[in-house]
């Protein structure tokens, strides 16, 4: 696209952008905005009609019987394998390649997780990994639907179940995604999703589960309301005050000011994954002009929800390293980030775990090539070019 080497911001030259493009960011309208004020003036902040209404809107979306409103994603991971009764001394198998809280839920219930590694195409757990990990003390797999991509849950589950593992979703970077029709929220017997600003649809902090199976979402409403069997609106209706705490619960709720942003902002869903998938094949196309600037690979008969869009670097074609490429990109004003580094080397894992390099070694190499590029609904055709031209300038300077 370039041929004559322009000189790197990061090494006095002009960037090609002068504010800094963050890799995501949220939309929110006057019309959030309103429903938000709405609930405000009326007479429920928290667990009145709204959260209800999200969840009902929430379960239609998916394709499920059930939605859980839930006060964030972490929260959802909890909530999920507490309602499957993982316990000590189980294991739960997860994805290397993840944010750090799809296997501290495991933690915090004193199970272990167990780290699979990932397809070194798309950086989905690998159903043969999978069950290459499985143990007698295995209870349940969480799949990561990594960048947006849904994981091959029919391969997946001629795994679990023949063995009677039950299989978690942990869908938050995937809302509003598919597989052959199918749609994420609706893939495993729990699916999860976060509402953080950075992901697909925002309550400020927020997160849900989706299931067919109505036992299940029981046990998650009592675990995210302190155990307690009835929540106060339901007793107020009923015209009483006793109550009874059955198992230890967290505070886990979402308020009825945040349902009403996430009913508003789910009405947008379907023209936001539009928006996203657009950009990414403005992206595709660019980058298949550019040796050593490889997009991850994309499962066939699936819609991709693009919540990231992950580029490997190629070393072959590149005399640098991905911190250098980091580096370089933010100094052109292109706000591009790392997803992940691999759950199993952080220290807290090393240590009280003992996991180390060389356990998944597919996410290990992974890990030192991707980089994440700017991608939300609300990015211009200008800011896609922004992207296109700083990787050109950025690879072209380290074409070795
Ligand atoms: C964002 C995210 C979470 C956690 O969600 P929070 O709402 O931030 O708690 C868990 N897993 C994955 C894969 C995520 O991207």
């Amino acid at each position: 696209m370039n041929s004559q080497r322009e000189r790197l911001a990061a090494q006095g030259g002009t960037p090609v952008r002068r504010t800094l493009l963050p890799y995501g960011k949220q939309t929110v309208d006057d019309d959030d905005i309103a429903a938000v004020v709405d609930v405000l003036r009326s007479d429920w902040l928290t667990t009145g009609p709204a959260v209800e209404e999200f969840e009902r809107a929430l379960a239609k979306a998916v394709g499920t019987i059930e939605a859980v409103a839930i006060s964030n994603g972490t929260a959802a991971l909890h909530a999920a394998l507490y309602a499957l009764g993982v316990g000590p001394g189980d294991e739960v198998i997860v994805p290397a390649m993840t944010f750090a809280a799809t296997a501290n839920a495991a933690v915090f219930l004193g199970a272990t997780p167990v780290f699979a590694d990932v397809d070194p195409d798309t950086l989905l757990i690998d159903p043969e990994q999978v069950t290459a990990r499985i143990t007698p003390k295995t209870k349940a797999v969480i799949a990561v639907d990594y960048a947006g991509q849904p994981c091959d849950y029919n391969a997946l589950r001629e795994v679990t179940s023949p063995r009677g593992l039950r299989l978690v979703d942990d869908a938050c970077h995937a809302i509003g995604g598919s597989d052959r029709g199918r749609r994420v929220g609706s893939l495993a017997d729990l699916n999860t999703f976060s509402f953080h600003p950075v992901k697909h649809i925002t309550t400020g902090e927020g997160g849900a589960i989706t299931t067919d199976d109505s036992e299940l979402a029981r046990r998650m409403r009592l675990f995210r309301n302190h155990g307690i069997t009835t929540d106060h609106r339901q007793r107020e209706k009923q015209g009483r005050w006793s109550y009874e705490m059955v198992d230890l619960g967290f505070n886990y709720r979402l308020s009825d000011i945040q349902c009403a942003l996430g009913m508003s902002q789910l009405r947008k869903l379907p023209d936001w994954i539009a928006r996203r998938q657009e950009i990414a094949r403005q992206y595709d196309e660019a980058f298949r002009a550019m040796p050593g600037v490889n997009p991850l690979e994309r499962r066939e008969d699936v819609s991709h929800a693009y919540h990231i869009y992950v580029v490997r670097f190629d070393p072959n074609f590149l005399n640098t390293d991905r911190g250098t490429l980091f580096s370089a990109l933010r100094a052109e004003g292109i706000g591009v980030n790392v997803h992940y580094i691999p759950v199993h080397l952080h220290p807290f894992y090393r240590e009280r775990f003992g996991t180390r390099p060389g356990l998944c070694p597919v996410a290990e190499a992974a890990y030192e090539q991707v980089l994440s590029l700017p991608i939300f609904p609300a990015m211009s055709d200008r800011d896609v070019e922004d992207v296109i031209v700083a990787v050109d300038k950025v690879v072209g300077a380290y074409a070795s």
